[in-house]
């Protein structure tokens, strides 16, 4: 007998060459082996005698080969098998190309199961089977009036799995090895009974059975709910261990200082909303504490994020220690300093930028426009130096301020906006050595603020973010109107066009993104922006400025780049109102803020899903003047039209989340979890009873056992999971 862990390539039957092709299936123990799931189930469970077979029907005969040959077509050089078979009753043809392994097998005088769809041809249209399944039976039920499966049979006769497959390696192939171990391991159940009892859910093995081969849908469907609920739970239980264990770390206590804050909140230029005040409420409030915060600020495009990250960064600051604010982008990375800056002038702290390719530093910047300012700059060196003795209070950056060289006095608070926009190592980053401060006797490391403009439907935060607490802003600053949002078909170009001409015209000015190109090469998108911009500028606007921007600008300035604007330079003239239009590609996404823009013109809108749309729209609508949003479509297909109005129905961008989950699945979503999560926990994801009862199990089972000790299938299980997915 095996074990799940037993490993393939040391298992004499299999082989070497086997093992290895296994292996690239991602496929090297028995374990998975037997959770290589099926994606779908041919259902052949319709038995018939032949002479019943009607055209376009997917069935299953039993019968004896009369006669059999192969020969090559004449065209295309392909292998042509043809088999008669007869019941007593009737005889069909079965027909394959290039036939698959069982098929080289066959021989007069062999009794058969086929299983496939009926097609007609030739000259009478003559019904024929088709490219069916096909297996060696013996003669037992043929003939009878009730044809019975032949209970060895894999691909024929049943719910017949159909695997992710591989060279060399069919899904005949996989349902025969599948079997064969499935029978030969010792498979314990490392979710323990009480649970599976009170879950209703049934055991692994039988589970284990049933997904590949089910004997109907129900004992499908039981078997997919255990897998989900399995999944689900493993997950819950290591996003509560993880959490328990950055509880167990110690940070530095943030006094609130509260007269200060009120101070500051006054001397802001808007009133905050509630939901902003609760958010950074339950912020301040977690900065208080001995344990590190790890919070998760999630807040639709211009819903004030930034106010509440600065009044959490200001408190931190104002008790003297410092602060890192991250940025996915350097374009994102300037805006924020700028805009912190400013938050912050009268202050008295120093807040520096640091990006891969400029470091400033901005001590108590006076000027509201920050064009107008020629601002210090320091050499990197000089800014390295003053964030380790402690003269930077607030270091806003790129991921440039995660490399090891960068050392802060007593960093106490990091706050990453649009966090799903760091790769998994750079978060990873963010908890180790580099950041601690040495606080004498106690090691502290510093709170964690997250952020995220992409609304993610409650259910999928919790599944994913189980980890975190979570600060959700559910509201827009007052007085901000809704953008008017419509889809547009090819045919009603010019009247938007014209639209644009008039607002142009009014002082107002439109970004125009454009469409995903097929190929994700950066060259080819750069040449579809490229031209746009180019017949834009001759064939439709001639008389406006037009600018372009794509991911291949230097993000260096164009004088330390030679000529060359950069994204930045070029975002900052589009500002400056240098342009009237903007034309780019999707690098316009993140964050930026232009509130004199008011159209936002997307091109190609159905390669977009939704949220990305909505993120695109988040760009206008951010000033005093009525904004627009208008979907291009390149064609007039039904659905895509459809999944497109929903644009304009609504501006809530959890609404839209939810509706993209529906549509698309939670796997655009999952920024956090990387590829190979099965798809069977993907489907999970969306069920709201499921993710909260394998929680509920999951606290249940920690709070008996914290460490699991009584249960070490179940900690080894949950070891494995970690390789697979990041956590926060
Ligand atoms: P996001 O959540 O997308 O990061 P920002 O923080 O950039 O949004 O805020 C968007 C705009 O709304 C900014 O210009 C900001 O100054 C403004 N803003 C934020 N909060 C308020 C408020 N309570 N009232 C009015 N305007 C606000
Ligand atoms: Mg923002």
């Amino acid at each position: 007998m095996f074990s799940y862990s037993s490993s393939l390539s040391q298992i004499p039957s299999i082989g070497k060459s086997l093992a290895k092709k296994l292996t690239s299936l991602g496929i090297n123990t028995i374990g998975d082996l037997l959770y290589h799931f099926p994606f779908r189930y041919d259902d052949f469970t319709e038995f018939r005698q032949i002479n019943e077979l009607e055209v376009g029907q997917t069935v299953t005969v039993q019968g004896q080969i009369v006669k059999i040959s192969t020969t090559k077509t004449w065209k295309k050089k392909m292998a042509l098998t043809e088999a008669h078979v007869t019941d007593g009753q009737g005889q069909i043809k079965a027909v394959w190309f290039n036939a698959p392994a069982p098929v080289r097998f066959l021989s007069k005088g062999k009794y058969v199961q086929l299983s496939g769809k009926i097609a007609s041809g030739g000259k009478n249209q003559e019904p024929y089977f088709s490219h069916p399944n096909v297996e060696i039976i013996s003669q037992s039920s043929i003939g009878n009036q009730n044809i019975e499966a032949s209970p060895r049979s894999t691909s024929t006769g049943n719910l017949a799995p159909v695997y992710p497959e591989t060279k060399g390696i069919n899904s005949y192939f996989l349902r025969r090895l599948i079997k064969t171990y499935l029978g030969r391991t010792v498979i314990h159940d490392f979710i323990p009974r009480d649970i599976l009892e009170t879950e209703q859910l049934i055991d692994l093995k039988t589970a284990l059975h049933n997904i590949h081969f089910p004997e109907n849908q129900a004992d499908l469907a039981l078997a997919k709910q255990r897998f989900a609920f399995e999944k689900m739970f493993l997950i819950q239980l290591k996003a509560l261990q993880v959490k328990k264990n950055w509880e167990t770390k110690s940070a530095v206590p943030v006094a609130f200082d509260e007269p200060f804050i009120k101070q500051f909140v006054k001397s802001l230029p808007f009133a905050l909303t509630t939901a902003q005040k609760k958010s950074a409420w339950q912020i301040i409030r977690d900065l208080e504490q001995t344990k590190p915060m790890n919070r998760l600020l999630e807040g639709d495009v211009g819903s004030g994020k930034t106010v509440v990250a600065a009044m959490a960064a200001i408190s931190v600051a104002h008790q003297k220690y410092q602060v890192a604010i991250l940025a996915p982008t350097e374009v994102l990375a300037i805006q924020h300093f700028h805009g912190l800056s400013r938050f912050f002038k009268n202050s008295g702290l120093a807040i520096g930028l640091l990006t891969g390719s400029k470091t400033e530093l901005n001590c108590n910047i006076n000027a509201e426009d920050e064009t107008a300012t020629t601002k210090p700059k320091l050499s990197k060196k000089k800014f390295l130096e003053n964030l380790e003795t402690g003269q930077i209070d607030i270091a806003i950056g790129t991921h440039a301020l995660l490399q090891q060289k960068v050392r802060f006095k007593n960093l106490a608070l990091v706050i990453i906006d649009e966090q799903h926009r760091f790769g998994v190592n750079q978060r990873a980053h963010l908890q180790q050595g580099t950041l601690n401060l040495d606080d004498g006797m106690n090691k502290t490391i510093p709170h964690l603020l997250s952020m995220t403009a992409t609304p993610i439907p409650r259910t999928l935060s919790l599944a994913l973010f189980g980890n975190l607490n979570l600060s959700i802003i559910d509201e827009y600053p007052q007085g901000r109107k809704k953008i008017i949002t419509k889809v547009i078909p090819p045919k009603e170009r010019e009247i938007i066009y014209d639209f644009i001409r008039q607002q142009i015209q009014a002082g107002r000015q439109a970004f125009v993104i454009c469409p995903l190109v097929e190929e994700t090469s950066k060259m080819s998108e750069v040449k579809a922006v490229t031209e746009e911009h180019k017949r834009l500028q001759e064939e439709i606007f001639p008389e406006f400025k037009l600018g372009l921007l794509h991911g291949k600008m230097p993000s260096k300035s164009r004088s330390a780049s030679g000529g060359a604007f950069s994204k930045e330079e070029i975002m900052q003239k589009f500002k400056n109102r240098e342009y009237d239009i903007l034309v780019s590609t999707s690098v316009v996404e993140v964050g930026v803020d232009v509130p004199n823009a008011t159209i936002m013109l997307i091109e190609g809108a159905e390669r977009f899903g939704l949220s990305q749309l909505h993120q695109f729209r988040g760009r206008v609508g951010r000033g005093e003047h009525q904004s627009y949003c208008y979907l291009f479509t390149s064609e007039n297909i039904g659905f895509t039209t459809r999944r497109l109005k929903s644009m304009e129905k609504t501006n809530d961008g959890f609404k839209i989340a939810e509706y993209d989950l529906n549509l698309r699945g939670p796997g655009q979503f999952l920024g956090t979890l990387q590829s190979g999560v099965p798809d069977i926990a993907m489907e999970s994801l969306t069920d709201v009873k499921l993710i909260q009862a394998s929680r509920l199990e999951a606290q249940r089972i920690l709070a008996f056992d914290p460490q699991l000790e009584n249960f070490p299938l179940l900690k080894q299980q949950i070891d494995q999971l970690a390789n697979m997915i990041h956590w926060e």
